[in-house]
């Protein structure tokens, strides 16, 4: 049986006023070329896509999306449906509390943005994850890899968490480390994401049939 396969991918955009947001450098390429990969292996794909100019083959069906919250809201509709979840995505960790309705004047210059942070979608996962469901996370970091991911892989509940460096975003190619819920702890090496998509999915897909 070939697996539902559900991918976030792409950074989410959080406003501020109308013209301005906060965001980061997420390209959405890892997310669009495991979209790529999983189709390859014949599963039916959806991609909850966060602005970016990446493309996908059909018949994956992709549904976009801006801020973390519509993120969220997505997620929990497509997700009951999904075999396998990825999130590839760089949602937004915190948002401003309140939008400006209008544009903020430059005379506001010195003011501070009151955050608060944005849900969560895959400890909401983590936690209503059903049996036969395989939960994918990512970790980025710029400090202590591998101890942060398994302390996600714990904290999120998810099956599989692949951790990677800053140096992911916007590049062409990946360096992973993958972790799994037995404490395994497999260093990748450097690769294109295309090949690494393709070996995360192979790796992915033998994780949901066992
Ligand atoms: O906690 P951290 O942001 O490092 O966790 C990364 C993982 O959690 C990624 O898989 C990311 O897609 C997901 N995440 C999320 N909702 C958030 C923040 C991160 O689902 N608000």
């Amino acid at each position: 049986m070939n697996p539902r396969v559900l991918i976030t991918a792409g950074p989410t955009r959080e406003f501020i006023d109308p013209v301005r947001y906060l965001s980061n450098r997420s390209s959405g390429k890892m997310g669009y070329a495991l979209a790529a990969a999983a189709q390859e292996v014949g599963a039916a794909v959806t991609v909850i896509s966060g602005p970016t100019n990446q493309t996908a083959p059909e018949p994956v069906v992709i549904v976009p999306v801006i801020s973390a919250e519509e993120m969220a809201t997505a997620v929990a509709e497509q997700s009951p449906q999904a075999d396998i979840i990825i999130m590839a995505a760089a949602v937004c960790d915190f948002r401003p509390r309140s939008r400006s309705p209008q544009k903020i004047k430059k005379a506001a210059f010195g003011m501070q943005l009151d955050l608060e942070a944005t849900p969560d979608i895959l400890s909401t996962l983590g936690r209503s994850k059903r049996v036969g469901q395989l939960l994918v996370g990512f970790a980025l970091e710029t400090a202590d890899l591998v101890d942060n991911a398994r302390a996600k892989l714990q904290q999120k509940n998810v099956d599989l968490i692949i951790a990677n460096h800053a140096d992911a975003l916007d590049a062409d190619r990946n360096q992973v480390t993958v972790l799994d819920r037995s404490g395994n702890i497999e260093e990748w090496p450097e690769m294109t994401k295309k090949q690494l998509a393709q070996r995360l999915i192979e790796r992915i897909v033998q994780a949901w049939h066992s």
